[in-house]
Order: C-alpha cells, then sequence, then structure tokens
C-alpha cells in the first residue's frame, strides 16, 4: 500500500530549473510541491560554477554575498601556443560574472520557491510516473522508505541530467555521443592565479571541449574539463580526469594547489530537442537538454526555462487543461527565449570540434593583437580573413 496526497503543480528535482519553475507556479497560485531526492539542496556541487550578470538580472535574481564567491572582470582564451584573447568587461558587457557557491545558490533559489508558497520535501525520489486515461497524474515516489503516490494537474521533470521523467513519460531525450561532454573537475587551493579573468583553455589539452580555471578566490579556483564523449575510446574510464592532470602538471601555478574538492558529471552539447512535454508534463533545465553546447553552462537557461514552465503550468492547473496541447505555451515561451541561440552556439561547437591546435593557434593569434570593439562573430571572422583567409573560407558568405 502506498500513502496518497495530491497537488496541482509537481516538481521533481530541486536543482535552478526547479527552484525556479516552483517559484514562479507558486506565486502564479498553485498549489506546488518540489521533490528533492537528496537530503540537502545543492550538496554535493556538481559545476563550475561560473554564471554570467545579464540573466541574474533578466529574471530578477539580485547578486547575493551569500553566494558569490568571487567577481572577476572579463574572460580569457588561450590557444594550445599561448596565444591569449582577453574579453574585457568593456567587450563583453554582462557577460562577464561571478563564480558561485552551488550550494548556496541553489538553496536560496529553493528557499525563495518556499517563500512563493511552494512545499519542499528532500529525501524524496520520484520512482515512476502515475498515468490516467494515457496521460501524466503524477509521480510515484519514495521517501524513508515509504512509497507516496502524488497525484498532480502538471508535473515539471527538472531532474537534472540523469533524468528519468523524461523516459518514463515517453519523450525522447536521448543524446549521441558526439553530443555529450564528460567533466571533471578539482578545486584546487593554494593556486597562483589572476584573480581578475576566468581562463578557458582550448585545443587538444580537452578534445571536444576545453579546460577551465574559475576563480573562487584569491589563491583557490574551480580547474575543470569536459571532453566529448565521441572522442574517447570505447569503454576507457577516467579520460577526463587524465587529460586534466596531464593539463595541470604542465602548469606549475595550478601544480602547486591542493585539491579540496574533485567533481565528476556530464553535460549535454546538443542542439534543441524537437518537443519537451507531453499530456500532464513538461521537461526543464538539464532533464530538456537546455544547456548552452558551446559553453556547457545550463544554470541560466535552467531558470530561464523554469520561470516558464512555472507559470505554464499555474495556468494549466487553473484552467484544468495540461493536455500537450495547453503546454505548447511552454515551448514557444523557452524556444523564443534561447532556442536560437542554442542553436547558432550548437553550430560553432559542431566547426570548432574538428579545428587542429594549428587553426586555434592562428585565429587566437590575431584576435589577441586586434583591438576588437565588441564580441561579435562577423567581426571576429573577418579579422582572422585579413590574415589567415582559408581559415574561414566556408564563412564567406556570413562575412561579406
Ligand atoms: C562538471 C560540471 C561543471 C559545470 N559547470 C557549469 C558552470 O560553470 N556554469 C553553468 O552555468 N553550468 C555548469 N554546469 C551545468 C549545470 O550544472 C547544469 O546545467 C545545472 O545544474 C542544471 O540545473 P537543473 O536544475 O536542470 O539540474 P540539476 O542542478 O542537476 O538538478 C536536478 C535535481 O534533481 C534531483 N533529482 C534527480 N532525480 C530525482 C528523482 N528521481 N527524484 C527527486 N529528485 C531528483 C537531483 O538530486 C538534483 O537536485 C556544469 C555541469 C557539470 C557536470
Amino acid at each position: 500500500m502506498s500513502a496518497e496526497r495530491s497537488v496541482e503543480v509537481l516538481v521533481v528535482g530541486a536543482g535552478p530549473a526547479g527552484s525556479v519553475s516552483a517559484r514562479h507556479a507558486a506565486r502564479a497560485g498553485a498549489r506546488t510541491l518540489i521533490i528533492e531526492k537528496r537530503q540537502e539542496i545543492g550538496s554535493p556541487v556538481r559545476c563550475g560554477e561560473g554564471i554570467a550578470r545579464a540573466w541574474l538580472e533578466e529574471l530578477g535574481i539580485r547578486p547575493d554575498k551569500r553566494w558569490i564567491s568571487h567577481e572577476v572582470k572579463g574572460a580569457r582564451i588561450i590557444s594550445p601556443a599561448g596565444h591569449v584573447v582577453t574579453l574585457t568587461e568593456k567587450l563583453a558587457g554582462n557577460e562577464c560574472g561571478y563564480v558561485i557557491k552551488r550550494d548556496e545558490f541553489d538553496r536560496t533559489l529553493a528557499e525563495e520557491a518556499a517563500d512563493a508558497g511552494a512545499e519542499v520535501m528532500v529525501k524524496t525520489s520520484a520512482v515512476g510516473v502515475i498515468r490516467e486515461g494515457g496521460r501524466v497524474a503524477g509521480v510515484r515516489a519514495r521517501h524513508m522508505g515509504e512509497l507516496i503516490d502524488i497525484h498532480a494537474k502538471v508535473v515539471i521533470g527538472a531532474d537534472g541530467f540523469e533524468s528519468q521523467l523524461g523516459r518514463w513519460a515517453g519523450i525522447d531525450t536521448s543524446l549521441k555521443p558526439s553530443d555529450i561532454n564528460v567533466c571533471f573537475e578539482y578545486t584546487l587551493k593554494g593556486v597562483d592565479i589572476n584573480p581578475d579573468f576566468n581562463d578557458f583553455y582550448i585545443g587538444s589539452c580537452a578534445p571536444g571541449g576545453y579546460i577551465w580555471v574559475f576563480v573562487k578566490g584569491p589563491d583557490s579556483a574551480n580547474v575543470g574539463i569536459g571532453v566529448q564523449l565521441s572522442k574517447i575510446r570505447p569503454g576507457e574510464r577516467g579520460a577526463a580526469k587524465r587529460y586534466l592532470d596531464a593539463f595541470i602538471a604542465k602548469h606549475p601555478e595550478l601544480a602547486k594547489g591542493s585539491p579540496i574538492r574533485e567533481i565528476a558529471g556530464a553535460v549535454s552539447c546538443c542542439q534543441p530537442l524537437e518537443s519537451v512535454v507531453a499530456d500532464g508534463i513538461m521537461l526543464v533545465g538539464d532533464a530538456a537538454r537546455q544547456i548552452d553546447p558551446l559553453t556547457g553552462g545550463g544554470v541560466a537557461n535552467a531558470c530561464r526555462a523554469g520561470r516558464v514552465a512555472g507559470e505554464v503550468a499555474a495556468e494549466a492547473a487553473r484552467t484544468g487543461d495540461a493536455s500537450r496541447q495547453f503546454l505548447q505555451k511552454y515551448e514557444r515561451g523557452w524556444r523564443r527565449i534561447f532556442e536560437d541561440q542554442m542553436y547558432r552556439n550548437w553550430m560553432a561547437k559542431e566547426k570548432l570540434v574538428t579545428l587542429s591546435d594549428e587553426t586555434f593557434d592562428k585565429a587566437c593569434e590575431v584576435l589577441a593583437s586586434a583591438e576588437l570593439e565588441r564580441v561579435n562573430t562577423i567581426e571576429i571572422l573577418r579579422l582572422i580573413q585579413k590574415k589567415y583567409p582559408e581559415l574561414v573560407k566556408e564563412f564567406e558568405d556570413l562575412i561579406h
């Protein structure tokens, strides 16, 4: 026998996608419950913790000392031969930002959901969906060994990269190996870094991805790597860590640091999925593969999509219509905000993963010495064309 309860909006997963969804559903008046399988929201952290400022303003999330570790003045892209392209605040504007404490950040978002009226249950795992008349009508969950059937007018699946909600609901969220980057990261204490910049190392040090050095404090940094799964031999384990260890060994300023945290995980780097809803359910954040395919950053899109999902869920609960057709409102909403950018960045990633170290060096050499007015793809391609026309041959249509 399982216990029964019912709510209007049920959110599975209290990461950024889930908490922002729940906050907006509750704020719009829906009886909302979030269930989270972990005992403590936000822990353990699985993130490089780098975020831009721009979208925080967009969502009305006030920067808070409680979850900010460090604010940077810009970013640097470093080629295999060491050419450094500096993206200052003047160039990148609000794309510059913070290195955060993801555990505190996630807890803050969950508290805001609770403040808006959402109920939060931790140590509660979704173990399957409840179906009624072919539609998703809730979730079966396990809490402290007990099964609970939670009936809901609408379910929001915000259960992250390893999402099962999508699969249970029959939404195809499968990924090709070329659309997955496996990640490994250390937080290193006692390193020598320039605290003004987050650094990105590109080229064969991280096949199909990059290495990041994100400043946590004056002498500490998150040093991590993403490597495209299709560039790793089938069955090879620990490849991302090996690439990262080899890189750190060649950088004495990092090698002198002590690891105080290790993280392994994966991100999707795919183009936008065709559909992330079914009757009675919407997927949000990593569960919906909404990560930026170029940077692997997913917190911003998770929150942006979460707001739309929460608002649409409350409306569906109010009108009693949570059909796939009604939930297209959510599909249209998130796609209007970031589908184009996601698609463009996926195209750019598809090209970048084919480039050699020599090409990265030439491109960065040109950009390192150029007086860029702003970060603009066409301007960048034009600058490269002046010195190395062969590198941008296939983009000629774009440039003219
Ligand atoms: C190594 C690494 C570095 C990254 N660095 C960055 C970065 O620097 N900047 C950035 O923007 N993004 C980064 N990302 C991506 C970012 O972490 C994700 O995009 C972001 O966490 C997505 O939020 P989410 O809410 O969709 O999913 P998550 O944050 O994964 O939250 C999902 C939640 O659902 C819960 N859950 C899962 N299954 C169930 C279940 N069955 N029942 C109940 N609860 C469940 C989980 O416990 C979790 O709390 C990184 C990812 C990795 C792996």
